[in-house]
């Protein structure tokens, strides 16, 4: 049977969320039926809704879901009623990369994860008229109070955890973290610097600490932003300018071995990459619009440097987030100290404030 649920519809480019009844489809054989208790909004969203990266109106965007489980298909044994679940973007286990456990590099990334339907093209969500909405983003569209996601989506996690807060650890938080502690994989002592002090940012940062870098160095425009890069662990805070890489070079004493652009423009990849030391590593984990490029001087890069592109942290996630977990309830990933909560009818409010930067992760109660 079908559930009547709340979702936040957008229906125009850059429009509002309108909060509406919808319906959403019973789980298949391999899917699970999640109430949502509450979603973290990312920067993803917010581009999708500006139709910077698809899918199109009317459609129901969020991806950083956390929620119980209410019912299982007939083929799903992990998972129970009442399981806490966090939400991870989707992959299609059979692929190359899914096969050798770098399931965020799935081949099928793009269209299971922005296609607005699941595999196969249909969707479990309508709205009150039976029209068809985009949904399954990420696998999830969290910005619904009940969701249909394949098991391979939620990642069952403590229940000792405060569920209300999880969300934002299937993408942002995943996504910074998962650079470091995965993708970049710094040796104890390896200085790191980080562009971008927003939640992604933040999150490498804390990942940088628990992987015992020295230096790490935060790099942003915002002064109240770099004052939480130092309160979460940076060493060094250093205000975004043209002088940015001459005074991370004087701090590494030459260049850093690893950098991280949680920004996502040519200029911050390009004072990332120049900003290494011989044989350091860039990885560039903020999003763009498709068609950007960037120039970067041949010699320098000739010596040793690597450029590396990292999407979710290349984590596995049903790995990865409980992981996140334990770290989060021995204090020593403390990422509730940059979340703001709000009610989920107050997400245009959320937006607004995440836009203006008066909230670093704004998080959903439902
Ligand atoms: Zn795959
Ligand atoms: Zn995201």
């Amino acid at each position: 049977m079908a559930s009547a649920g709340k979702a936040a519809v957008i229906r125009e480019k850059s429009g509002p969320f309108h909060i509406e009844d919808v319906e959403v489809g019973e789980p298949r054989a391999d899917e699970v039926l999640v109430r949502i208790v509450a979603s973290g909004i990312c920067h993803t969203d917010i581009i999708v809704r500006d139709q910077v990266l698809p899918p199109g109106p009317p459609a129901i965007l969020g991806h950083e879901g956390a929620g119980v489980v209410e019912a299982v298909g007939s083929g799903v044994g992990l998972l129970a009623p009442g399981d806490h679940v966090v939400l991870a973007p989707m992959s299609c286990s059979m692929c190359r990369n899914c096969l050798i456990g770098h399931p965020m590099n799935c081949d099928s990334f793009t269209p299971l994860n922005f296609g607005g339907c699941r595999a196969d093209g249909s969707t479990a969500y309508h709205d009150s008229h039976g029209g068809k909405l985009n949904a399954h983003f990420f696998g999830q569209s969290s910005f619904s109070s009940h969701v249909v996601v394949s098991a391979r989506s939620a990642v069952k996690v403590s229940d000792q955890a405060p569920l209300e807060l999880l969300g934002p650890l299937g993408c942002g938080m995943q996504t910074g973290a998962g650079a470091v502690l995965h993708a970049l994989a710094p040796p104890a002592g390896a200085s790191i610097v980080v562009f971008g002090a927003g939640a992604v940012g933040l999150a490498a940062v804390m990942g940088a600490v628990i992987a015992g870098c020295d230096p790490i160095i935060a790099v942003d425009l915002n002064a109240s932003r770099l004052d939480m890069a130092v309160e979460l662990g940076a060493t060094h805070a250093v205000q975004a300018a043209e002088d940015a890489v001459e005074q991370i070079q004087a701090v590494t004493g030459g260049g850093a071995d690893f950098a991280l652009d949680a920004v996502g423009l040519p200029t911050t990849l390009r004072q990332a990459f120049t900003a290494l030391n011989v044989g350091g590593t860039a990885g560039l984990v903020g999003a763009n619009a498709l068609g950007q490029e960037v120039s970067l001087d041949l010699m320098h890069l000739l010596f040793g440097r690597t450029v590396k592109g990292i999407i979710e942290g290349d984590t596995v996630p049903s790995v990865f987030i409980p992981r996140l977990v334990e770290l989060h309830l021995r204090g020593r990933f403390p990422f509730d100290k940059i979340v703001k909560r709000y009610p989920f009818t107050e997400i245009n409010t959320a937006v607004a404030d995440t836009e203006a930067g008066r909230a670093i992760k704004s998080v959903l109660i439902y």
